[in-house]
């Protein structure tokens, strides 16, 4: 297998922040990586957490990354972030036993999510992992658990499912005007799971968890998750909090061609820990302030490089088909096109002439398989590399086993590269274990 060091043209990458790959090695990694991979870009995401650690610790000093796996997990990627302290934020069972597996200690991991098994949550607390429980049917499970644990002392976070709209305006994805998840704060089951949690002796209710889809992700909703979480805290006489989990879904370093004007890591920080200051100031033990954030740690870690196969006219419209799908760049099939540069096999000043307007589009039999529409530039030809950006979050976990393998991801970190993930193979894909032939 290859690896090693890059030549010294291929090196501008790591000076040049904005990531300049060259035709050159493109082509390199093409010889093991087939006509379409992704690259992750390990110092970028060294960055981005000490960037997001740095503004939080800076204004409240007992801060957790809890970083959301399901967001990315690549196996080494999760391990990268382990090794630079951050806590594992995950969602079920599979992510749990993968945190196990790169080594991640169980105490930094914070199991949430709405489906757990009797089992899940008693390995969780032998574990003494932290565990925000999210419906009523797992406080039975806990109950059981501590009343054959009698000598343990268990300790467990609960979800909260309360009002954060504005003006009787929810800033919920699409629309929603409640979230589902949770225990509800206005019907009384959250108090419901206080009382059970409290008649057991050997209980602690630990934290409090908030997290919240929202389509702006504004700094003003972070207020009202963190404010509402200390409120709750008050009125329920938790005097043995160790932590306030508000969730993730902040904007993370955004491309200006994907969205302007986006909050800082700094203006998330400012007002969240000034709540945290002002509600804890006379706290001796102050709890921690847990941050869960996926897209913000990862999405501009990855790129995607795609190889030009044709481009081809249909009546007046340009075509350009990619060795890969938007599958693979925006499973979610949004029509913003990402941050693109083309790697030309030929010098682009001799082609400036075929500039005009064309849609790349992909692999697949779908109709809508538009990796981008109607880009301005020229042309691109056969053999040349489109390499989109920013496509880290919600990406390879969402690459669905649609007519193709998935493809192979190699990390950079700095004049260095290696495989993080190879190519799958018909023998993957089919596994024999897992097929029945
Ligand atoms: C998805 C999720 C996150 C991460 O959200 P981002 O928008 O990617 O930052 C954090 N916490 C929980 C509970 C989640 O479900």
């Amino acid at each position: 297998m290859l690896a090693g060091a890059l030549n010294e043209e291929s090196m501008r990458i790591n000076q040049d922040r904005h990531k300049v790959l060259s035709y050159q090695m493109i082509k390199q990694l093409e010889k093991e990586f087939g006509s379409s991979f992704y690259l992750f870009d390990l110092q970028q995401l060294r960055e981005n957490y000490h960037k997001i650690a740095a503004a939080f610790r800076s204004r409240y000093d007992n801060f957790i990354i809890g970083y959301s796996y399901k967001t990315n997990y690549l196996p080494y990627l999760c391990k990268e972030l382990a090794g630079l302290g951050a806590y594992a934020e995950v969602v079920s069972r599979l992510e749990y036993d993968l945190a196990i597996k790169i080594g991640q200690d169980p105490k930094k991991i914070i199991f949430n999510g709405p489906l757990k098994t009797k089992e899940d949550i008693e390995y969780a607390l032998t574990n003494e992992s932290m565990i925000n429980l999210d419906s009523l049917y797992e406080i039975d499970f806990v109950k059981e658990y501590c009343l054959k644990n009698s000598e343990k002392h268990v300790k467990v976070g609960l979800r909260v499912n309360y009002d954060i709209s504005t003006d009787g305006i929810s800033p919920l994805v699409e629309g929603y005007e409640i979230s589902r998840f949770g225990l509800c704060l206005d019907n009384g089951s959250f108090g419901q799971a206080v009382r059970s949690l409290s008649a057991l002796k050997n209980v602690t209710i630990s934290g409090l968890h908030g997290h919240f889809s929202t389509s702006g992700r504004t700094v003003g909703t972070f207020q009202k998750i963190t404010q509402g979480l200390c409120d709750i805290a008050k009125e329920y006489k938790l005097f043995s909090l160790e932590y306030i989990d508000v969730g993730g879904g902040i904007f993370g370093e955004v491309p200006k061609s994907i969205m302007k004007n986006t909050p800082s890591f700094a203006d998330y920080a400012e007002a969240i820990c000034q709540i945290m200051n002002k509600e804890f100031r006379q706290h001796k033990n102050k709890p921690a302030l847990v941050l869960e954030p996926g897209i913000s740690m990862v999405a501009n870690t990855f790129r995607f490089a795609a190889k030009v196969v044709e481009t081809k006219k249909i009546r007046k419209e340009q075509f350009v088909l990619a060795a890969g799908s938007a599958h693979n760049i925006k499973p979610t099939f949004h029509k913003k096109n990402l941050p693109m540069t083309i790697l030309r096999k030929s010098k682009a000043e001799l082609l400036r002439h075929r500039r005009e307007s064309f849609h790349i589009v992909g692999y697949t039999c779908l109709e809508k398989d538009y990796l981008a529409n109607s880009v301005e530039d020229i042309v691109p030809e056969r053999e040349d590399y489109l390499v989109f950006e920013n496509v880290g979050a919600y990406t390879i976990v969402f690459n669905p086993p649609f007519i193709k393998e998935r493809p192979g991801i190699v990390a950079l970190d700095g004049n260095e590269w290696f495989p993080v993930r190879k190519r799958e193979t018909i023998s993957e894909f089919f596994h024999d274990d897992l097929y029945c032939f």
